[in-house]
C-alpha cells in the first residue's frame, strides 16, 4: 500500500508548484502506515526515544549538537542537500510533546520512502537542507515540565542565551544560517480559535520583531508559510486554526529571530475533541510540518503581495474561552450551579495524569466546555454538600481519554 502511494505521486514535482491537496489527503489516509508507534501520549519516555533515535540512525544522519544542564545529549537529524536551509525544533518546553511525535512521524515517513525511492522525497531533499531537533529541552521533556533543569523558560532566554540548551540552539543558528526556522510548541486546552466555541487545534504566529509590531518582509515570509498551512488544514479541521497574539517580547525566540532577519514560524499544537493524549492533533501537526517544509522549497520565489497579510489576519486570533468540562445543574448546598473544570497535568510514572480542578462556580458559565455534563442526569454521581473553586472533582478524572468513572467523553 505504501509502495502504491509512493509511485502514485511520483509524477508531481516541486518545481515552482505546491503539492496538490490530494497529496495531503493521501498522507492523512495512509498516516497509520508511517506513524511512529513507539511514541504515544503526552509523556515521551527516555528509553523509547533513545531506541528510536538508534533505529533511525541506520537510515538518517544523526548528530550530537551539545548537552543539556543535566548532560543529556541534544540530538539533531540532518536531511537533504538543497539550497533552502530549514531549522526545526520541538520541546523547547518539556511538557509540549505533540510536535515531537509529529517530527518522528515525519522522520519515519522519510525513512520508509527513502527505501522505495519516492520521487517526491528525492525532489524535496534536493531543494532543502533540514536540521531537525526533536527535543531541545530533554531534561524537561522526560520529567514533563515546562522549564529546563535550571528552572528557566527557554523561550524567554533568546536575548540572554544563558542556558546550555539556548546556547546549543543559537550556535546552530550561527553555523547553519537557516533561511527558515520552525519553532514547535504545544498549547493548553483553554484556547478557542476566535470567539466561536471551537478549540484551537493548531495555532500559529509570525512574531513581531519590533515593539510597534511593524510588518516586515521577514514577518510576511512567515505569514506566507502560515497561510499555506492554514489553507491546507481548513480541508481537514475547518475553523480549528488560530493565530497567536503578536505582542512583542525580544526574549522570545521567534521575536528575537525575526529581529535579526530570520523568518520563524511558531507552531502551537492544541486540543481536538476528546484528544487529551494528542494523538489526533499529532496527525494535523505532521501535515502542517510537511506543508511548511514543502512550501518553503519555493521560498526564493514566493510572491509576497498585500494578500499575505490580509489572509494571515483573517485567521481568528486565539482566545482563552474554554474550560475542559462544564457540569450543568449541579446541586451544591441545595443550590443549582454550573461548574467549570480545568485539568491540571502532572506526570505519574510513565503517564500524565489529568487532575480535574474547579475553576468556576456560577449561575451562568463565562466559558465554553469541551465536554458538557448534565448533573441532573447522572444518577446522583454528582452531588455536593460543599464545593469551591480550587477543589478537585475526582469523578471527572481521565486517563487515556476516558473518564476514570466511565463517563466517556
Ligand atoms: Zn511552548
Amino acid at each position: 500500500m505504501l509502495w502504491f502511494t509512493c509511485v502514485n505521486f511520483s509524477f508531481f514535482t516541486f518545481v515552482n508548484m505546491t503539492l496538490p491537496l490530494y497529496f495531503y489527503k493521501t498522507l492523512f489516509r495512509n498516516y497509520n502506515q508511517f506513524k511512529c508507534d513507539q511514541l504515544y501520549g503526552r509523556l515521551l519516555l527516555e528509553d523509547k526515544v533513545h531506541t528510536l533515535n538508534h533505529k533511525l540512525s541506520h537510515h538518517l544522519s544523526i548528530k550530537n549538537e551539545g548537552n543539556s544542564v543535566e548532560s543529556r545529549i541534544i540530538t539533531s537529524f540532518n536531511l537533504g542537500n538543497g539550497p533552502i536551509k530549514i531549522l526545526v525544533w520541538s520541546q523547547m518546553h518539556g511538557n509540549e510533546s505533540t510536535s515531537t511525535k509529529a517530527i518522528y512521524d515525519f522522520l519515519n515517513w522519510v525513512t520508509l520512502n527513502s527505501n522505495v525511492s519516492n520521487q517526491n522525497l528525492t525532489d524535496l531533499l534536493q531543494k532543502v537542507t533540514l536540521k531537525i531537533i526533536p527535543i531541545l529541552n530533554p531534561d524537561a521533556a522526560f520529567k514533563y515540565t515546562r522549564f529546563n533543569a535550571n528552572n528557566v523558560d527557554l523561550n524567554r532566554d533568546a536575548k540572554l542565551q544563558s542556558q546550555p540548551e539556548t546556547k546549543v540552539l543559537f550556535s546552530i543558528v550561527e553555523s547553519f544560517q537557516p533561511d527558515l526556522c520552525l519553532n514547535m510548541h504545544g498549547q493548553r486546552t483553554i484556547f478557542s480559535a476566535g470567539q466561536k466555541p471551537v478549540p484551537a487545534t493548531l495555532s500559529f504566529l509570525s512574531a513581531s520583531s519590533t515593539k510597534d509590531r511593524r510588518i516586515s518582509e521577514v514577518r510576511l515570509k512567515s505569514m506566507a508559510i502560515i497561510n499555506q498551512m492554514n489553507a491546507m488544514l481548513q480541508n481537514f479541521i475547518p475553523q480549528h486554526v488560530g493565530r497567536y497574539n503578536d505582542g512583542f517580547n525580544i526574549n522570545c525566540t521567534g521575536d528575537y529571530l525575526h529581529s535579526v532577519g530570520i523568518p520563524t514560524v511558531l507552531f502551537e499544537s492544541g486540543h481536538y475533541t476528546n484528544d487529551y493524549e494528542r494523538e489526533v492533533v499529532r496527525k494535523y501537526t505532521f501535515l502542517s510540518l510537511f506543508k511548511a517544509i514543502e512550501f518553503a522549497t519555493n521560498f526564493g520565489e514566493i510572491n509576497i503581495d498585500e494578500s499575505v497579510e490580509r489572509n494571515y489576519n483573517e485567521i481568528p486570533e486565539n482566545q482563552e474561552l474554554f474550560v475542559d468540562v462544564i457540569v450543568e445543574n449541579l446541586q451544591i448546598n441545595q443550590e443549582v450551579k454550573r461548574v467549570g473544570i480545568k485539568y491540571e497535568e502532572s506526570p505519574e510514572g510513565s503517564y500524565v495524569v489529568f487532575k480535574p480542578l474547579v475553576v468556576e462556580i456560577a449561575d451562568k458559565s463565562s466559558f465554553y466546555g469541551h465536554t458538557i455534563i448534565d448533573a441532573s442526569r447522572t444518577l446522583n454521581h454528582f452531588k455536593f454538600k460543599d464545593l469551591k473553586v480550587g477543589d478537585e472533582f475526582p469523578e471527572l478524572k481521565i486517563n487515556e481519554n476516558v473518564f476514570v468513572k466511565k463517563f466517556k467523553i
